[in-house]
């Protein structure tokens, strides 16, 4: 039996990259096409010869790293490497939840280190040439110094919490584990900004001036508190630009990148804006939230199903079952069923956007989004053409094309 189950491993992980490749290529046959009228324009010659050259680039480096992880997720099956860290990991501790935290650990940081060089490359080599890098080496140090730090604290925390619930309640486990994962969701939903955020970056409520005055109309028209809106130093990184909707409740905010703040007309600033509030006002954090909530109980409640089945560990090379190798087997097992639900996920995630584009346009004016998200578009040198499919598995925004087509139904 857990031959079979090492086997449906292997071929879940096979299928998985194969049919990512099989978009990907999908995606670089469509470079060069004839652009529609709608399009032309975004990008003069010069530029859009730019735009592909850093869509084949991204191409190939993606092809390259994903080709890299695969076979070194496929070695760590076939050699038994997760067996291996298991040993590793009991050798140090002999207690379950100090193991599962020294397994995990040493997985994610080895598997951290052993993927830097790529994301140097991306940040220093990639990003560098089509000029949107930004980040020093400092920052860049920094960074994964804080994400280790806030990984441990935060993921190693939340395990350990459900490797103890495990052990306390066993069959009923699953419904305990939720409660937890759900309040800590929630929390988290909340507080991210307040929290998380500032380790990495600096906040600040919107400056006096012009802006805060076209921005301060438009907000009590549609009654958004002003104190809510802050603008980020995106520009520590990237020069690339980008706006978001977060939190709940009192906790909810929208923040604005200093790069897309000095980009744009105040106009556009303001329909941006507008498109983030329509996210708030149909309520789109909390569907996600409720969405995920209701997958993780599902998830949890098969995996308390499985998790002490010997059939799964000895599929990774390890005799007695145990807690940590029986979740790296069920995550594999479980992907296709994510797969589905993701693809889902983003339908719906897309749907959202086009409400927050009409909220826009009705709320304020079409044509300040339009040249607004075509602005984006150049300036972040997105892809203009993608592939249906891949956009279909993929995007968790419309493409342009459809986006300008959907918000000039608007226009008088
Ligand atoms: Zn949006």
């Amino acid at each position: 039996m857990h031959e079979v189950i090492f086997w449906i491993i292997i071929t879940i992980l096979v299928l998985d990259f194969v049919f990512e490749n099989y978009l990907e290529y999908l995606n670089t046959k469509r470079m060069g096409t004839k652009l529609p009228d709608e399009l032309k324009g975004i990008y003069d010659d010069e530029k859009y010869t730019k735009q592909q050259a850093y869509q084949k680039e991204n191409h190939r480096f993606g092809m390259i790293t994903g080709t890299f992880s695969f076979l070194v997720i496929l070695a760590m099956f076939v050699f038994y490497g997760f067996a291996f860290v298991d040993s590793i990991a009991w050798n140090i501790a002999s207690h379950a939840i100090l193991a599962a935290l020294l397994f995990f650990g040493i997985i994610m940081f080895a598997s951290d280190l052993i993927t830097m060089p790529f994301s140097v490359y991306d940040t220093f080599v990639i990003e560098e040439k089509y000029g949107f890098n930004k980040t020093t080496p400092k920052t860049f140090v920094l960074d994964q110094l804080k994400g280790w730090v806030l990984g441990a604290i935060i993921g190693g925390g939340l395990l350990a919490l459900i490797i103890f619930i495990y052990q306390k309640t066993q069959d009923m486990f699953w419904i305990y584990a939720w409660l937890v994962v759900a309040a800590f969701s929630i929390f988290m939903a909340m507080f991210y900004s307040n929290l998380i955020v500032p380790f990495f970056n600096k906040q600040t409520p919107l400056e006096e001036g012009q802006l805060r005055t076209a921005i301060q109309q438009f907000a009590e028209k549609v009654g958004f508190k002003l104190d809510n809106i802050f603008v980020i130093n995106g520009s520590k990184r990237s020069t690339k630009a980008n706006a978001y909707f977060t939190g709940l409740g009192a906790k909810k905010r929208i923040v604005l990148y200093d790069t897309l703040i000095e980009e744009m007309g105040t106009d556009e600033i303001v329909a941006v804006l507008a498109h983030e509030i329509g996210h708030y006002k149909k309520k789109h954090v909390m569907q996600g939230l409720v969405i995920s909530l209701i997958q993780t109980g599902i998830v949890l409640f098969i995996f308390s199903l499985l998790i002490e089945n010997s059939h799964l560990s000895k599929a990774l090379g390890v005799e007695e079952p145990n807690f940590h190798i029986g979740l790296v087997a069920f995550g594999i097992l479980y992907s296709p069923v994510s797969f589905v639900l993701g693809i889902f996920m983003n339908q719906l995630i897309r749907k959202n956007e086009y409400q927050a584009d009409a909220f826009a346009a009705q709320h304020f004016k079409p044509e300040p989004l339009i040249s607004a998200l075509k602005k984006l578009s150049q300036k972040n040198l997105s892809n203009l053409t993608p592939h249906p499919l891949y956009v279909f598995f993929n995007y968790s925004h419309p493409p342009l094309f459809e986006r300008l087509k959907h918000l000039k139904t608007f226009e008088k």
